[in-house]
C-alpha cells in the first residue's frame, strides 16, 4: 500500500503551511490550482476542488486533509 505524502503546517496555526520541501506562505507560497496542479481562479461557480499547488516544487496539497494529491514540476501560474 501507497503511503500518501502529507503537508505539515506551524505549531497553532493551521494556515502557516509547511510544505515537504520547506516552502512556506512567506516565501514562494501556495497557489489555488485546479487538478493538473495549474493556478487557477477560485471563484464562485468555477470547478476549483479545494486543491492549491506548492510555488516551489509543484506538490498538489488537498487543502482539507492536507494531502499530497500530486505533483506538478512545472505549473502555470496566472499573471
Ligand atoms: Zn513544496
Amino acid at each position: 500500500m501507497e503511503t500518501k505524502e502529507h503537508i505539515t503546517h506551524e505549531a497553532g496555526n493551521d494556515e502557516a503551511w509547511v510544505c515537504i520541501c520547506g516552502n512556506m506562505p512567506s516565501d514562494g507560497g501556495f497557489y489555488p490550482c485546479d487538478e493538473k496542479g495549474n493556478e487557477m481562479e477560485p471563484v464562485v461557480g468555477s470547478d476549483w476542488n479545494g486543491l492549491y499547488v506548492c510555488a516551489d516544487c509543484g506538490r498538489i496539497i488537498d487543502q482539507k486533509t492536507l494531502e499530497v494529491v500530486g505533483q506538478n514540476p512545472n505549473p502555470k501560474f496566472l499573471d
